[in-house]
């Protein structure tokens, strides 16, 4: 059976682009593969980018994220779910492949250069991120995983360090296929500037676990079709960020209803909105009781981090065994 690999970045609080791009996913994929459905919060990735890392808040950031997952409906029993830091053989291959990898294919990935771009002194570890990306992918010998499309080049490079080591070791790593999640090019941000948590736009994410009269603050404030400058002009939903949203949390009576009624001007922005407002109290009502519950008991998270880990390892440890054999070590 296939290995289905995903990581899951600790970096700010987790949002609907999340939940929709890979959250609702990885409970469904958890259904399909069980065992062989492998996540990883990883943590050991955050303080390769300075200009997002802080210490202060890496612990709580990585407990929120496992938390939130778990209140999605990740169920911990059936799938593993660990973090990556505590399972040291990430860092070990992450090694074994740095040493192998030439640099100018890591200076040719395009998010490298985006975020070195944006900074005086590139830390060595910036440039090693998709090394160690393909370490978490193939210490566990996935062939599966699951991207946004940002991703892609990563997964190449991975599949290329997969082929060198192959090629010089004999046969050990298969070559991981990308899956797109297509959710995850969709969720706009609610600024109307990109996709939910790419834009730096103050409000431009809505949380999974925000409080509703927030959410409501920020979509009363959302940009619309703006040929709807009065109630009576029609509108276009089909460049309306709001209308994106309804096709996610909406029932298919109201999309249909907001896909006619808007292009006759019969529904204002303000009632179309409250229809959405409601969808999404709809779809993470459930989710924030189950959070709300496990904030209660935030030991059991931790407890279901520790028995991922140690079946993460249970995977990883004869793996590395068989890497520092191929490579020539010392037993
Ligand atoms: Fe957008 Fe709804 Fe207003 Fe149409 S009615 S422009 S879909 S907010």
């Amino acid at each position: 059976m296939s290995t289905v690999f995903s990581g899951i970045q600790p970096t700010g609080e987790p949002h609907i682009g999340n939940l929709f791009g890979a959250m609702f996913n990885y409970v469904k994929l958890g259904e399909q593969y069980g065992k062989n459905a492998i996540y990883c919060i990883v943590d050991l990735h955050a303080p390769t980018n300075p200009l997002a890392y802080d210490k202060s808040t890496l612990a709580r950031l990585t407990y929120e994220m496992a938390l939130a997952n778990m209140a999605v409906g990740l169920d911990p029993e059936k799938v593993i779910f660990f973090v990556q830091s505590h399972v040291r053989e990430h860092s070990e291959l992450s090694w074994l492949f740095t040493v192998q990898t030439p640099v100018g294919e890591l200076e040719r990935m395009t998010q490298y250069k985006d975020k070195a771009g944006k900074l005086e002194s590139v830390p060595a570890g910036l440039l090693m991120y998709p090394v160690l990306m393909a370490a978490d992918i193939l210490l566990y010998k996935a062939d599966t995983v699951p991207v946004g499309e940002d991703q892609l080049q990563h997964i190449e490079l991975t599949r290329e360090i997969a082929r060198r080591f192959n090629h010089t070791f004999g046969e050990t790593f298969p070559e991981p296929r990308a899956v797109l999640t297509q959710e995850a090019l969709r969720v706009p941000g609610v600024d109307g500037n990109g996709k939910m948590g790419k834009s730096k736009g103050p409000g431009s994410t809505i949380g999974i676990l925000e409080d509703f009269g927030s959410i409501w603050q920020k979509l009363r404030v959302a940009p619309t079709d703006p040929a709807r400058v009065r109630r009576t002009d029609p509108g276009n939903p089909d460049i309306c960020l709001i209308f994106d949203y309804h096709k996610l949390f909406s029932d298919l009576p109201t999309i249909q209803m907001v896909d006619v009624e808007c292009r006759r001007a019969g529904i204002g922005c303000i009632d179309c909105k409250k229809a959405l407002l409601t969808g999404i109290e709809r779809t993470l009502t459930p989710i924030q009781a189950r959070a709300a519950e496990l904030q209660q008991r935030p030991q059991q998270v931790y407890d279901a981090l520790a028995h991922g880990a140690d079946q993460a390892r249970a995977i990883a440890q004869p793996v590395m065994e068989e890497v520092r054999e191929k490579m020539g070590f010392l037993k």
